[in-house]
């Protein structure tokens, strides 16, 4: 049965399921490097985000928006409140399909 297919798929068959349209401007925003850089060592958000939008990159935060899966995790995941979440603009953003 078509419901039994997707519950057996794993989590690799479902990323490709998972489709994206960038916005042209990020709707995640690192406020303050300088927190992340002094005040966070293990540099949670790399770690909690499903997405790996966030990658440290020696002393400024990347964040890769394009990939984001809009799970909201970062916007109480970080503990010094330094990031700005926003939805992607109108029409922008993850398309999760079934199949
Ligand atoms: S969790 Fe917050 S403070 Fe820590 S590295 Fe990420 S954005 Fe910076
Ligand atoms: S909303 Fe979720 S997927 Fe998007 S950057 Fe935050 S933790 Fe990662």
């Amino acid at each position: 049965m078509e419901g039994d297919e997707i519950m057996s798929k794993n989590i690799e068959d479902k990323q490709y399921l998972v489709r994206f349209k960038a916005a042209k401007e990020s709707h995640l925003t690192v406020m303050d490097h300088d927190v992340c850089m002094t005040k966070c060592p293990d540099k949670i958000c790399t770690i909690f985000c499903p997405a790996e939008v966030y990658k440290w990159e020696n002393i400024r935060m990347h964040v890769g928006y394009e990939g984001c899966h809009e799970c909201g995790s970062c916007r109480i995941g970080c503990p010094h409140q330094n990031i700005k979440w926003e939805y992607p603009q109108g029409g922008h953003g993850v398309v999760f399909r079934l199949a």
